[in-house]
């Protein structure tokens, strides 16, 4: 079987024309680099976040760096994680000089199961940076309990989670630190940056700070530097961007839920008994819907580069969101073996993305669900 259809990717941003002309206006102003646009972005976020001090940066990933280092956390502090995660996650541990520390997932919500973190804790472990893969959260009631009772920071890798809630409040709106990435592929996206909430003035001047060389002006022109700082600062281009996206988040979120519930409604009921294939939460409230993952039934070692390169025949793009971070090799040298984490090994080799963008039509939809079923229905 192969298809005429155009190949539909699993992921691909929507920038309007208004926010392209909006880019323009800003190379033609004059100032580019970060000023005006910046602050009406972080403005916008922060009034997003329920008035919270919000920072933006080049990077999602520079966003938990910082907040590692602002939570003052280095060497010989312990911090828990997910294997299941873009293994930037784990990396900002391990740059702050810090002990990466993972706990098992959940191999229904596939995020860190909750039971097996508290676990984990030792009189070393000094934070938590747990991952709403997908948009999913964790159980957020249970999280910050945790945090509560062991007295641990949180360092919220909501990279994928702009748009989802708990219980009616936003994620961002509410925890310790919360990390969101606007990278291409994300719901929201500046091309690649991201936005960190703080939690006072204090702890966003030293964001700003670690963002931008350690530097401190004062006066017309007064300078200081009293830290090591990087070079982590959104440009007036890319909060041009953001800006332009942002104004769309409700839509965005709205058309991806739609698109989710879609896909549930098409693969029916009957679906993963038929296919041994495992759908994933149908959670409508909560996510954001970043990605639509299904956990393939195990026919061996090549169970998914099988499957995605069928449905590249079929002209449909699938990606895998993640493969186990303890088994690469950086992290093997630090002592991780297979079987440690056995559910996130088992999902790490049989998870699959499916197509999942704000420009895509619910027909686009049904022929994704198509090419799953002649693949995996016999
Ligand atoms: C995208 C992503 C990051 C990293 O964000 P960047 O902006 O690419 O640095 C970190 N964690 C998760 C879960 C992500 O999806």
């Amino acid at each position: 079987m192969t298809s005429t259809l155009p190949f539909l990717p699993f992921s691909k941003p929507t920038i309007d024309e208004a926010t392209i002309a909006a880019v323009g206006d800003v190379l033609r102003s004059g100032w580019i680099t970060s000023g005006p646009k910046v602050q009406a972005f972080e403005a916008l976020l922060s009034e997003y976040c329920g008035g919270r001090p919000v920072r933006t940066f080049n990077s999602g990933t520079c966003t938990m760096e910082i907040a590692l280092r602002i939570a003052g956390i280095g060497p010989g502090d312990e911090v828990i994680t997910t294997p299941i995660s873009w293994v930037a996650t784990s990396n900002v541990i391990i740059e702050v000089g810090a002990t990466p520390v993972f706990a098992d997932i959940d191999p229904v919500t596939r995020n860190i199961d909750l039971d097996k973190l508290e676990a984990a804790i030792t009189p070393k472990t000094r934070a938590i940076i747990p991952v709403y893969l997908a948009g999913l959260p964790v159980d957020m009631d249970r999280l910050y309990a945790i945090a509560d009772k062991h007295q641990l920071r949180v360092i919220e890798d909501a990279a994928q989670a702009l748009g989802s809630s708990w219980n009616g409040k936003r994620i961002g709106a509410f925890g310790d630190f919360v990390s969101f990435s606007f990278q291409a592929n994300k719901n929201i996206t500046t091309g690649e940056g991201g936005a960190l909430v703080l939690n006072s003035e204090a702890e966003a001047k030293l964001a700003e700070k670690y963002r931008l060389q350690g530097v401190t002006r004062s006066g017309v022109d007064g300078i200081d530097v009293d830290l090591v700082g990087g070079k982590y600062n959104m440009s007036d281009i890319m909060a041009a961007i953001g800006l332009g996206q942002f104004a769309n988040i409700e839509a965005i979120t709205a058309h991806r839920r739609a698109l989710a519930r879609h896909y549930f409604d098409q693969f029916g009921s009957d679906f993963e008994a038929a296919s041994g294939a495992q759908l994933p939460v149908a959670d409508f409230d909560n996510s954001n819907w970043h990605l639509f993952q299904i956990i393939l039934p195990d026919l061996g070692p090549d169970t998914r580069a099988n499957f995605m390169r069928q449905m590249a025949e079929l002209n449909v793009g699938t990606g895998f969101h993640y493969a186990p971070i303890h088994l690469f090799t950086l992290y093997r040298e630090r002592g991780f073996t297979e079987g440690m984490f056995p559910a996130a090994e088992k999902i790490g080799r049989l998870t699959v993305t499916l197509p999942m963008f704000y420009a895509m039509t619910l027909a686009d939809v049904e022929r994704a669900v198509a090419a799953v079923k002649s693949i995996l229905v016999k």
